[in-house]
């Protein structure tokens, strides 16, 4: 959020890379990409690009981290150094802790942890190319990696942002948008539409939010849809159409 005057959008309201105010990035999902882990996702969304992998419910270390009436819910984000312009630095940044803790905040009403006690379920992220949205990119990704990992959930979470750009509200974040925009606010919720995750960079007026609201909505329906089409073709085991006898 630089405030500094780039025009992005035009004068037919097209915005740099041609989408429309209420348009989603194209996203692209494949499921089950990691041997190693009980469930793993690698999702593409315009140029960001993250992995991954859920493992559990698996035993606790430490054991005292253990609880005797849950699983606990271990979330961690990461960047890879090569996936911004400038290389990020290896390790924990308070960035990278901050959003693996919403995160994790994210997916904690849909995960029945009540059902796995002294358990751990870990979502390990990985960000192998940046372009704004990554927070949102690797939620849609870990709800269907904790699918496949088959974690018992009440559904899934999906996740988009909307912001301000150009004095005008817009769905889904391009970096030159999060660069030079106004605003910038990440959502995420269940299949309910109940709100999960909700964070805001910049400056909004109630009225602005609502029209956020909106494209977010309409844009988590899209997600979804994506999510579940996924899902279908790796687990829906076609039914065989009985033969009539002629
Ligand atoms: N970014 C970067 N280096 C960093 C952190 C972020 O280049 O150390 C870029 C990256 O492209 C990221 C974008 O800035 O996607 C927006 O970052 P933000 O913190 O808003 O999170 P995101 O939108 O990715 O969830």
């Amino acid at each position: 959020m630089s405030g500094k005057s780039v025009k992005l959008i035009n004068d037919d309201g097209l915005r740099l890379d041609g989408r429309h105010a209420d348009e989603i990035r194209p996203m692209k999902i494949e499921i089950g990409v990691l041997s190693r882990a009980d469930g793993s996702c690698y999702l593409e969304w315009g140029r960001n690009k993250v992995l991954v992998g859920v493992f559990g419910p698996r035993e606790v270390h430490p054991r005292r981290s253990q609880r005797a009436d849950t699983a606990v819910i271990r979330y961690k984000y990461n960047m890879a150094s090569f996936s911004t312009e400038d290389r990020a630095r290896p390790g924990p940044s308070r960035r990278s802790i901050e959003i693996s803790k919403v995160s994790r905040e994210a997916f904690e009403p849909v995960i029945m942890a009540e059902l796995f006690p002294k358990t751990a379920i870990d979502i390990f992220v990985e960000v192998l190319q940046a372009d704004a949205g990554t927070r949102t990119a690797a939620i849609n990704a870990s709800s269907i990696a904790l699918a496949d990992a088959g974690i018992p959930m009440k559904g899934l979470v999906t996740s988009c942002a909307f912001g301000k750009v150009d004095g005008q509200i817009v769905l889904d974040l391009n970096k030159e948008e999060d660069n030079y925009g106004e605003a910038d606010f990440p959502v995420a919720m269940t299949q309910d539409g109940e709100i999960t995750l909700l964070q805001m960079d910049g400056n909004l007026t109630p009225d602005e939010i609502r029209k956020g609201f909106e494209l977010v909505k309409k844009g988590c329906k899209e997600i979804l849809e994506i999510q579940q089409a996924v899902l279908r073709k790796k687990f829906e085991t076609p039914v065989e159409e009985p033969e009539v006898e002629t």
